[in-house]
């Protein structure tokens, strides 16, 4: 069984599927090792173990509105892109979402997936109410009254398998989305990320002069009262329909062109119908704090000539901080430095080492769900809550069920 890029494959000994609550309890009381995977697209073996692997998308799949609360309940397994759907039928909205609405929302929340937007938590920080089975099969209920709940929300898996999650709602609202070319590599990207609900900067780190490597793409959706201007901090509207890697086929794109559509249309850079990115890829991504962004890219340009055989494109985008014990944007505004590779695992991880040298000065943290070679205690000093996560993962599975290799290395005392 393989991951979603193809390059994991899963060491499990047995896979389940279970299609009711006692079921899943049951298996997951009786495993010696286990791991809850999600739609499998990470890039690297965090969901992996060598016992039992079990995925949740067997069962009944929920999404309860709350409209005096406006929230909502929604089983784990499910997907974003098909309770979305759900959700602007009845009026309403979630504030972001990712590039590509095919992940499970468990899934996604456990690795601090993000979109883009200085104002937009990542997507973990619309969870208000967690429901998960435990390694002995007892089903506990977690919400933000609970002083674990910031341990509780992204938990990489490492607390059980998380089988409903209650999600702060918003009302529907439509987004337009505009697409820039031509943004000058000195632009100011604090202040262009900053100008539009979910800004996206992409670059193919080819060089457009001696010096400087070139922004290929600008991505800026806003709300429809916000056309954005005609030349965009020197970037002009592009002519037609982009996809984010040049030369690719827009098809699998949301809306452009500044045609207003509903959120979860315009959001996400991908349509739910068709494949994401490329489909034949690797990702990295990185994430420093937000004023230190524009010395970040400087220290990356360097690396251009190294980056740019092994890039699809590169996107940059902003998340804001959140209180989330590890959360890439924990306790602080971020801007994320993100890496669609080609699919050449050899020469990308030989890479990944410079690239981290440069971003170190930074404070820098990485995805959980993509590939990485950072020491485990540059890892772990990254987060001031560590040992707190580690003492409730250990006080929950007192035994050590749901800890992988990635565990063991990464999430240590
Ligand atoms: C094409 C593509 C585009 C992407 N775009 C973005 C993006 O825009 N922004 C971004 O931040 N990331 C992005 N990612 C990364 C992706 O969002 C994360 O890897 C995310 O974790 C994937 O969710 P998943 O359901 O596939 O999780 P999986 O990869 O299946 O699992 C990830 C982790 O979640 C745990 N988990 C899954 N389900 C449960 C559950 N029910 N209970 C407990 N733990 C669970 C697993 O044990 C594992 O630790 C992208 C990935 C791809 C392939």
């Amino acid at each position: 069984m393989l991951n979603w890029a193809g390059n994991v494959t899963f060491a499990a000994a047995r896979v389940h599927r279970p299609s009711t609550l006692d079921e899943l309890r049951h298996t997951l009381a009786g495993a010696a090792k286990v791991r809850v995977l999600g739609s499998a697209h990470s890039f690297n073996r965090l969901a992996d173990t060598t016992g039992d692997l079990v995925s949740l998308a067997g069962l009944p799949p929920a999404v309860d509105i709350d409209t005096a609360a406006s929230t909502v309940r929604v089983s784990g397994g499910l997907r974003y892109g098909e309770v979305a759907e759900a959700l602007h039928a009845a009026g309403y909205a979630l504030p972001n979402l990712a590039s590509l609405p095919h992940i499970s929302i468990a899934g996604a929340v456990a690795t601090g997936t993000h979109g883009s937007g200085v104002r937009n938590g990542n997507l973990a920080t619309s969870v208000r109410a967690i429901e998960l089975v435990t390694a002995a099969g007892d089903v506990i209920g977690l919400d933000r009254s609970d002083p674990r709940f910031p341990g509780s929300v992204v938990a990489l898996g490492a607390l059980g398998a998380v089988t409903a999650l209650t999600l702060d709602l918003v009302p529907t609202f439509q987004v337009r989305q505009d697409v820039y070319t031509g943004l000058p590599f000195d632009a100011p990207i604090t202040e262009v990320l900053a100008d539009g609900y979910s800004v996206s900067l992409f670059t193919d780190f080819a060089f457009s002069g001696p010096a400087a490597p070139r922004f290929t793409q600008v991505w800026r959706k806003a709300l429809p009262d916000d056309p954005g201007p005609a030349e965009f901090f020197g970037a002009r509207p592009a002519t037609g329909r982009k996809h984010p890697i040049e030369g690719v086929d827009p098809a699998a794109c949301t809306e452009q062109g500044g045609v207003p559509g509903a959120w979860h249309e315009r959001l996400p850079h991908f349509r739910l119908a068709f494949t994401p990115s490329s489909g034949d890829e690797l990702q990295t991504e990185y994430f420093v704090p937000l004023a230190d962004g524009p010395a970040a890219l400087a220290a990356l340009a360097p690396l251009a000539a190294r980056i740019a055989p092994l890039l699809l494109v590169s996107e940059i985008r902003t998340v804001a901080a959140d209180d989330l014990w590890l959360s890439p944007a924990s306790g602080r505004a971020t801007m994320a430095f993100h890496f669609t590779w080609r699919p050449l695992t050899e020469q990308v991880t030989a890479l990944l080492p410079a690239i981290e040298a440069a971003l170190s000065p930074f404070g820098v943290r990485a995805h959980w769900g993509k590939l990485f070679t950072l020491a485990t205690d540059v890892v772990r000093s990254g987060y001031p809550h560590m040992s707190e996560f580690v003492a409730l993962a250990h006080h929950l599975d007192p035994a050590g069920k749901f800890r992988n290799d990635f565990m063991e290395t990464y999430l240590t005392d």
